[in-house]
């Protein structure tokens, strides 16, 4: 017999199918999607409304299998992260939630490291293993909402999700989307789209299939105003150049609606942090609706860079503040468990070829 369906792999869409190849009505997707996600029931026999026959046929063709959290760290400052066991060769991604005033944030991991090598980046320094699954992914919203759950309370909501963990969401395409369709469903979690955030270092082709199947909000990991630069810090800006990044960005702000792209722009001591490279971003971002956001680098060990002083950076924003653009200066938070952006280190199983620019598949 075939092996059971990990229903965590599948949208509300693929479930219907589903239900269907079993001769089950439709509906049940929507039954069963709700247990699952809005209500955290893993167990078959606890979902009242399904009929008795199909509760106990379903586990001859279904399972529901997550990930183990095998270690939790809190921050002083109240982030959360978790290492989840993804297999039995012990691969692991971090999943990490970031408590603020007025929002919950929850930071997902797509891949097992990942391929990219952008310099700045301790994921990148344990190269590739694999993509993620969809169960894999959405696996780790499902934990962790039952890792707060027993809060119950405004600080542990969780109200935004952003795909920045460790690896490149739209080099894992196919896996991503169910999984952005199941936070956007109002049977599932029920996130507003501008609340999800997928962020690239510039995977042009996954922007424009992002922009017609899911658009989300779309964060690009810009880190530079120039090609020269970019290209030694960000390799895969060899393959899809500036000027062939920002169009994209173009497309998708437009058929967006004109919501705003956020740019992330890690500041790097010496590197891309002198005022005329914030003057030349200006220019660069001059006709896309844009929102700027600093990174001050967060050090690893063995990291070839440093983080500019405060006056440098604030120097750098006021810049692009009179350019005319909004911008922030993201907060270093849970520093102390190396929970901050850049700092994310899983385990891979086996350290895999890492792939070159030149041939990253997608
Ligand atoms: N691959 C995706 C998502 C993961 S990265 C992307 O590149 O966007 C999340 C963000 O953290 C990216 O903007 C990334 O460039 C940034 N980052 C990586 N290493 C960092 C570090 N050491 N300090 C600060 N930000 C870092």
């Amino acid at each position: 017999m075939a092996d059971p369906v990990n229903l965590l792999n599948l949208d509300r869409g693929s479930m219907q199918a589903f239900f269907e190849d079993m001769g089950e009505k439709p509906f049940r997707a929507t039954q069963i999607v709700k247990w699952i996600h809005q209500l955290g029931v893993t167990d078959f026999d606890a979902m009242t409304n399904l009929s008795k026959l199909l509760r106990s046929s379903l586990p001859e063709r279904a399972e529901i299998r997550l990930p183990v959290i095998t270690h939790t760290q809190t921050s002083v400052d109240g982030t959360q992260k978790w290492l989840m066991q993804l297999d039995a060769t012990g691969n692991c991604v971090e999943t990490v939630f970031i408590p603020e005033e007025n929002r919950g944030t929850l930071c997902i991991s797509s891949q097992v490291g990942c391929p990219l090598d952008c310099r700045f980046c301790a994921t990148a320094k344990q190269g590739f293993n694999r993509n993620l699954s969809t169960a894999e992914i959405i696996a780790q919203l499902w934990l962790a909402m039952d890792q707060l759950h027993q809060f119950r309370d405004k600080q542990h909501r969780i109200t935004n999700v952003v795909m920045m963990g460790m690896g490149e969401p739209l080099l894992n395409f196919d896996n991503v989307l169910p999984a952005l369709r199941l936070m956007t469903d109002d049977q599932a979690y029920g996130l507003a789209k501008r609340r999800v955030t997928v962020s690239t270092a510039g995977v042009v082709p996954g922007i424009d299939r992002l922009a017609q199947s899911c658009n989300v909000a779309l964060a690009v990991s810009l880190h530079a105003a120039n090609d020269e630069i970019r290209d030694r810090i960000v390799p895969i800006n060899r393959k899809y150049p500036l000027a062939e990044l920002l169009a994209a960005c173009k497309r998708y702000a437009k058929i967006q609606g004109g919501e705003s792209i956020t740019f992330e722009y890690v500041m790097l001591n010496g590197v891309n942090d002198d005022t005329a490279q914030a003057r030349q971003l200006v220019r660069l971002l001059a006709d896309i609706p844009a929102k700027i956001n600093l990174i001050p680098f967060n050090p690893f060990p063995g990291a070839e860079f440093h983080c500019p002083d405060r006056n440098r950076i604030d120097a750098f924003r006021d810049i692009l503040v009179k350019g005319g653009f909004v911008t922030t200066t993201r907060k270093t938070r849970g520093d102390d468990i190396a929970a901050a952006c850049g700092q994310l280190v899983g385990q891979v199983r086996a350290r895999a070829q890492r792939h070159q620019p030149e041939k990253v598949t997608h």
